[in-house]
């Protein structure tokens, strides 16, 4: 069902919460040091990824890591 996930280069991330802020569902969560991303609340509207000044985050197909088939 979903098949495209939100993702973040964390090389790139500058950790300067923009992204935090712009997001209209809290699916991201700045940590001291490392932006977190909730792929469950995500709707992938690109609301940060259009804010984000390095381009760190970026919509890719879902990677199944291991996880079962439903
Ligand atoms: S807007 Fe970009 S650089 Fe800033 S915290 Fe979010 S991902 Fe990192
Ligand atoms: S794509 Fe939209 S819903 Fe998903 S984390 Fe970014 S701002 Fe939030």
């Amino acid at each position: 069902m979903h098949g495209q996930v939100l993702k973040l280069d964390v090389k790139l991330c500058g950790g300067c919460g923009g992204c935090v802020a712009v997001c209209p569902v809290e699916a991201l969560e700045l940590f001291p040091s490392e932006l977190k991303i909730k792929n469950d609340l995500c709707n992938l509207c690109r609301n940060c990824m259009i804010f984000c000044p390095t381009g760190a985050l970026s919509v890719k197909a879902e990677e199944i890591e291991g996880s079962s088939p439903s």
